[in-house]
């Protein structure tokens, strides 16, 4: 479990491309042991963040600090410790898998017994060892993710940054990756992923930073996340068609998930705040619809993430 000194620590980082402020003020710790989601819309700043943690950019300005050293003035200090595996990996094509491996091995320093050491066990961590022979062109997507992961894992980095690694993977192999990724959470490894798919995220996470626009919108772990909102799902009778009543709750913006169920009967969710919004929604409604099912539950980390995004541009 995460301990109290931080294993990395970011202070105002801030970065432009012209124009476009890519980040714009972030601030966040890692904690060793710790696994976190980056989840963001496209362009709000994900890989900006990462490629400057893992120092192949440099902020304008703000601080990264990594177990006190910094980052961004002295990154041949921290690079060892750093691994990483980035959106849309494309190894050679035309090596085979351990001579890959091995490249990598040696651009790490490693020589003799000690690289093949190395290359070895990681091989075997991603369950790739049957594959060291096999030229990269003829592997599927998943083995193609295993190579990336695998070449991460070089040299025994403490802090892995992943970004977007379960893109493109079908779902055995995405369950092959959340296992992997689980087996380096039990290592003590401290791992920051970036994904879309946040039910896959919620699995491999134990907290997460929101972000939209270059800048963090909320930050916390699933439980504090989504303790912030509940959805309420209810079912409701009408003496009219159930069309009508579907297309007059679609027009309020209260209402989400507005469905269909029977020829008078709709189903719907709406999010709500704490336990006196609850009462008074339902005395609304029950005034209004015959209420003939309800129930309450936490938004899960999609809905959580598109209500903070909701809240924040209105
Ligand atoms: P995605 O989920 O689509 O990968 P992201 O959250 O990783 O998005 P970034 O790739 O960090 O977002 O991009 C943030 C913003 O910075 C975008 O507006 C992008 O167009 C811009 N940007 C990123 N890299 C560059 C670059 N090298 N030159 C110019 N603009 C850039």
């Amino acid at each position: 479990m995460a301990d109290s000194t931080p294993i990395l620590r970011v202070s105002n980082l801030v970065r432009h491309f012209g124009a476009v402020r890519a980040v714009d003020g972030v601030s966040f710790e890692l904690y060793p042991g710790q696994s976190v989601g980056l989840i963001g819309a496209n362009g709000a700043g994900k890989t900006t963040i990462m490629r400057m943690l893992i120092t192949l950019d440099t902020p304008d300005s703000g601080e990264i600090n990594y177990r006190g050293t910094d980052a961004v003035a002295a990154p041949d200090r921290v690079r060892g410790e750093l691994g990483w595996m980035p959106d849309g990996f494309t190894p050679a094509p035309h090596t085979t898998v351990r001579e890959f491996i091995d490249f990598y091995a040696r651009a790490y320093g490693l020589a003799g017994k000690k690289r093949e050491e190395e290359v070895a066990r990681v091989l075997e961590f991603c369950h790739i060892t049957e594959l060291s022979d096999r030229r990269i062109n003829t592997l599927s997507k998943g083995q193609t993710q295993k190579i990336a992961l695998a070449r991460m894992l070089i040299g025994n980095p403490q802090l892995l940054v992943m970004d977007e690694p379960a893109a493109g993977l079908d779902p055995q192999a995405r369950i092959e990756l959340k296992q992997l990724v689980n087996d380096l959470r039990q290592q003590g490894k401290t791992l920051l992923i970036s994904s879309h798919i946040l039910t896959e995220l919620a699995e491999m996470c134990d907290s997460m930073i929101f972000m939209d626009r270059g800048k963090i919108i909320s930050q916390g772990t699933q439980a504090e996340l989504a303790r912030q909102k509940d959805a309420l799902y209810v079912q409701v009778r009408t003496a009219g068609p159930a069309a009508a009543l579907a297309a007059t709750l679609r027009a309020r913006d209260t209402w989400q998930d507005v469905q269909e169920q029977a020829e008078n009967t709709v189903c719907a969710a709406f999010t709500i705040n704490g336990d006196e919004a609850l009462a008074l929604e339902l005395r609304r409604l029950s005034a209004e619809f015959l209420i003939t099912d309800f129930h309450r539950r936490e938004l899960n980390l999609e809905e959580t993430f598109v209500n903070v995004l909701k809240q924040r541009h209105e």
